[in-house]
């Protein structure tokens, strides 16, 4: 094998794409952007019975928007191509049978019936049935019968499957990236499937043949698959060919209890498991994309379930990710996801993000409320409330009053409307009205000396002036909102808040 690092990610499209699974794409592409590599995506659709259409589009769209698109893949540089398996069905016959030539596979004709019928008996006797070194020679195979019989059989039509002749009693002594040194007894694995009489491989056998010939260097995967590890390295081992190196990633577990997060907790939760909106006929999944995350913010959390460089460093790029990747710093232990601390990513990206595309941004949804601001007005006005943000479909709830006089006044903040504060917002008044420099450090000057010269205490104006202006006390500084929204609205805001309050 070449040292070139060669890497893929090879999902099943079965439904849309787990944060889990985009947690695997993104070390892998992390792994082979560091090492200088290639990483391609392989679609593994042998499963026909668990195709789901969309589910490939689905998987490539979520890559390219989180920005780390495959190298090769289906229709881009299709150099190991197909990457669809069901384009290469008819290349695994022959390994299979290179198998059963070399003693390392066999037929078995057991049918449905007779194998539940073998398992029956095994579990009368108080044992669990396995498909294995202690049954195949009692089960209906061709390592029982001769090779004329076993051709005729197959000539005949009859059902079959090819499974692996596992070898007995050795201790596999593995290494794995992450975990280190794994050891595991032959005798305890069943003899998997790996071809059917339909022609159509099983996950194991294609599997390995397309490392093979697609050059994998190393497999990342997921944790769920490293019981596979053994059969894998045992099919290399058959087929006389040099093994890739393994890492399984560890497991992203539940935000509270245990074990392994699933949609059940994004639903209970109300956060996406998944990377972009999935709509079937029983309703939409929602996606972190369309709940508004920034796919940055996405790629930075996913990065850090399971991974640090060792620093206490929380913000990377992806650039960084690339730099400082290292597979030997991934974790053994499960990831605890936490949706809190994701929004806390999506809020850093905001606040870099640069006011005016953020008032892009925001544009749209204020047409749908039916206000056309000028864009920079709109981009002063996210420059004061993006602070306090996590995403953008929250700027119209946190600036409402930009747009719109207060329809109603916060009934708590209405206490500190007092029996003498009409009279001295009608001194305000006067005060704002004789102001010609109306920026937001101008106004605060005049309006502060005016109190100051008059022995006013802050408190009697500042909060009767917000609640005019906001009907809340809350929102961003005072000036900053009395300079936006100009003198007129000002006034006649303090003037509406006399007459209702
Ligand atoms: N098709 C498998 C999956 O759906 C691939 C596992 C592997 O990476 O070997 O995850």
């Amino acid at each position: 094998m070449s040292q070139q690092v060669r890497v893929r990610f090879a999902p099943s499209p079965t439904g849309p794409l787990h944060i889990g699974g985009v947690r695997t794409a993104l070390f892998n592409y992390l792994f082979a952007k560091k090492n200088n590599g290639t990483f391609f995506l392989r679609i593994e659709d042998t499963d026909q019975n668990r195709f789901v259409p969309g589910a490939e589009a689905y998987i490539m769209e979520a890559l390219e928007w989180l920005g780390i698109a495959p190298d090769e893949t289906i229709g881009k540089n299709e150099k190991f191509g197909p990457y669809r398996q069901s384009e290469r069905k008819d290349l695994y016959q022959k390994y299979a049978d290179d198998l059963i030539n070399s003693g390392n596979a066999y037929y078995a004709f057991d049918t449905p019936d007779a194998l539940d019928a073998a398992r029956k008996l095994e579990e009368e006797q108080g044992k669990t049935f396995i498909y294995n070194h202690t049954n195949r020679e009692k089960l209906d195979t061709s390592l029982v019968i001769s090779t004329e019989e076993t051709a005729k059989r197959i000539a005949a039509g009859e059902h079959y499957v090819i499974r692996f002749k596992t070898p007995v009693n050795e201790t596999l002594h593995l290494h794995d990236i992450i975990r280190g040194d794994v050891k595991f007894d032959t005798n305890l694995l069943d003899d998997k499937v790996l071809f059917k009489s339909d022609g159509m491989p099983t996950y194991h056998l294609a599997n390995i043949v397309d490392d093979h010939l697609m050059e994998t260097s190393h497999v990342i995967r997921g944790e769920e698959w490293l019981p596979s590890m053994p059969l894998h390295v045992l099919l290399y081992r058959a087929f006389d060919w040099e093994a890739p190196k393994f890492a399984h990633l560890p497991l992203i577990m539940k935000p509270v209890g245990n074990g392994k997060l699933s949609k059940r907790d994004g639903d209970k939760m109300g956060f996406p498991v998944f990377p972009l909106d999935w709509k079937t006929d029983e309703g939409t999944s929602s996606g972190y994309r369309e709940k508004g995350f920034f796919p940055e913010a996405v790629v930075n959390f996913l990065a850090l379930l399971g991974w640090n460089d060792g620093t206490e460093q929380e913000l990377f790029s992806l650039e960084e990710l690339v730099n400082n990747f290292d597979l030997n710093r991934v974790n053994k232990s499960g990831a605890k996801f936490d949706p809190e601390k994701n929004k806390w990513f999506n809020h850093q990206y905001l606040i870099k993000q640069e006011d005016a595309k953020l008032a892009k941004a925001f544009s749209p949804i204020l047409v749908e409320k039916g206000f056309n601001v000028e864009e920079s007005k709109l981009t002063k006005i996210v420059s004061l409330i993006k602070e306090r943000a996590h995403f953008v479909s929250e700027f119209w709830e946190m600036s409402d009053f930009f747009f719109v006089a207060p329809a109603s006044y916060d009934e708590k903040a209405s206490k500190n409307w007092k029996a003498e504060t009409p009279a001295l917002m009608q001194e305000l008044i006067s005060v704002v009205e004789e102001i010609t420099d109306f920026t937001s450090a101008n106004i605060e000057t005049i309006v502060k000396d005016w109190m100051t010269k008059n022995e006013i205490g802050m408190g009697k104006i500042m909060q009767p002036f917000r609640i005019s202006l906001v009907g809340a006390l809350k929102g961003p500084h005072l000036f900053d909102i009395v300079e936006v929204i100009g003198k007129e609205e000002t006034i006649s805001r303090i003037n509406k808040a006399i007459s209702r309050l």
